[in-house]
């Protein structure tokens, strides 16, 4: 697909790849779903794998590695210490993105662990655009809090602002005016926003947040899971930034950042693996030395060689612009398709995954029916579409009065992972929604008979009510 013949926009676009090895995936019976949606406590986290049709649980780990990758596989340096692929890494790391100092770990949450367990303190605020369910988690168990400070547009999922995932400069500013800067450690910067949606962070504003923490000695840590897709929409909307390449903007993001967390899952393209980045030396011996306690040797963290030499291949090929565009673009194509269907979802299309607006979707189910997690369980037994709940489970309680939070966004989160289904797949869910949608009265509310006591969402069981 050339730019040339998107820019005629006659011409239909396809996935650019071919396909060179398969995995069969198994249909069931309508009277097989309700059975082990029923089993399953009617959260789909708690599904086997094997009884879903099409899987768009999350994009965590689930994207399919390139021949290329899977060649960097077979060389794998599984050295306990010093192996040659962790070298590489760090090369490409530092050329990609431009941190200095990389601490591999097994995910995200681990390189989010060591980072709150280094800069927070107890009593400690950490601003943020939107929370995330394990980076929230990890601040509040190193004694912080989390305050959002994201614009108010990405709380209205009908909202067509571009930029959903900005933040709100004069709530930041009040919010440091209010504590002091001491007991603000750092502010937690996300590109792109997945609990509102998937939605971007302009350049514009992150360079503003950057003036104004600067101003105060504030660091910026940046959650930079899915760096690559803001970046390509900061090209496609942004005012002067269209001629640029994604890899270049990635580059400006990071470097308006003082250091990450990344989940190598999602962008990255590889099925486990991230890493914590930092420029400050001092602040790196710190995590180096943590990481051996919790993830493994500093030259390792918790990933084999093979999978830091898949990380390493995936990392370059996330920003390349044939991949980019398509991988939004697959997005697109399913939520242009439920808007014509005329179905609640949360607007402009993220970059991830289509969202479903469920308190629109099921008007007749008040909050605490959790009508997310009942949508979700819906969409399973039309036709083994496996979704995920984004809404008041997720949201977990108050860590202090044990309250339920009640989230303005109440949604069902259907995540595309990358490169493993083709448009077709996207028309057999299109169809299954508007299935859902013409027979929405039926949907019954749900309540909980198990709820744990981190992350609920993950493992809480459910009855109909
Ligand atoms: C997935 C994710 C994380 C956590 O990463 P894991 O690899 O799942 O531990 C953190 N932040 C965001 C925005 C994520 O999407």
């Amino acid at each position: 697909m050339s730019e040339d013949s998107e820019n005629q926009r006659k011409r239909s676009w396809a996935e650019p790849y071919k396909i060179k090895m398969v995995e069969p995936v198994r249909m069931t019976t309508t009277g097989e779903r309700k059975t082990r949606i029923k089993e399953a406590g009617f959260n789909t986290f708690l599904l086997r794998s094997r009884d879903v049709y099409i899987d768009l649980l999350t994009d965590s780990g689930t994207s399919a590695m390139s021949d290329r990758q899977w060649a960097g596989m077979m060389m794998g340096d599984e050295a306990y210490a010093g192996s040659e692929n962790f070298y590489h890494l760090e090369q490409t790391i530092q050329k990609y993105y431009g941190y200095k100092y990389i601490v591999p770990t097994h995910q995200g949450r681990a390189a989010e662990h060591i980072i709150s367990q280094l800069l927070i303190k107890q009593g400690d605020i950490i601003p943020g655009n939107m929370y995330f369910t394990t980076t929230k988690l990890h601040q509040e168990l190193a004694g912080g809090t989390f305050k959002d400070v994201i614009i108010d547009e990405a709380h209205d999922p009908g909202n067509l602002y571009p930029f959903k995932g900005n933040i709100d400069l004069d709530r930041l500013r009040a919010l440091i005016e209010q504590y002091g800067e001491k007991r603000i450690p750092y502010i937690s910067v996300a590109t792109t926003v997945n609990m509102a949606g998937g939605q971007p962070i302009s350049l514009k504003n992150l360079k503003e947040v950057r003036n104004l923490t600067s101003h105060y000695g504030i660091p910026i840590i940046h959650d930079m899971t899915r760096v690559a897709e803001n970046a390509y929409m900061i090209k496609k909307l942004e005012d002067g930034q269209a001629h640029r390449k994604v890899s270049e903007i990635v580059k400006e993001i990071c470097d308006l950042t003082d250091g990450a967390t990344m989940s190598a899952k999602k962008d990255a393209l590889v099925n486990i693996g991230g890493f914590l980045a930092v420029n400050d030396k001092g602040l790196f011996d710190k995590a180096r030395n943590m990481v051996v306690i919790y993830e493994g040797l500093h030259t390792y963290g918790g990933m084999a060689g093979r999978d830091m030499e898949a990380l390493s291949i995936g990392i370059s090929e996330s920003v390349d612009e044939d991949h980019i565009r398509a991988r939004v673009g697959q997005v697109e194509y399913l939520g242009k398709k439920l808007i014509q269907s005329e179905i609640p979802i949360v607007m402009p299309v993220g970059t991830h995954g289509v969202f479903l607006n469920a308190k629109k979707f099921l008007p007749h189910l008040t909050q605490d029916k959790l009508p997310a997690q009942a949508l979700a369980a819906a969409i399973y037994v039309d036709s083994g579409v496996r979704a995920m709940e984004r809404g008041v489970v997720s949201a977990g309680r108050d860590p202090d009065t044990g309250q339920q939070n009640y989230p303005n966004l109440e949604l069902v989160r259907l995540t595309i992972p990358r490169r493993v289904y083709t448009q077709a797949h996207m028309d057999v869910v299109a169809e299954s929604i508007e299935e859902v949608y013409l027979n929405r009265n039926k949907i019954r509310g749900l309540k909980f008979v198990y709820e744990p006591r981190y992350l609920r969402f993950f493992q809480s069981r459910f009855e109909e009510c």
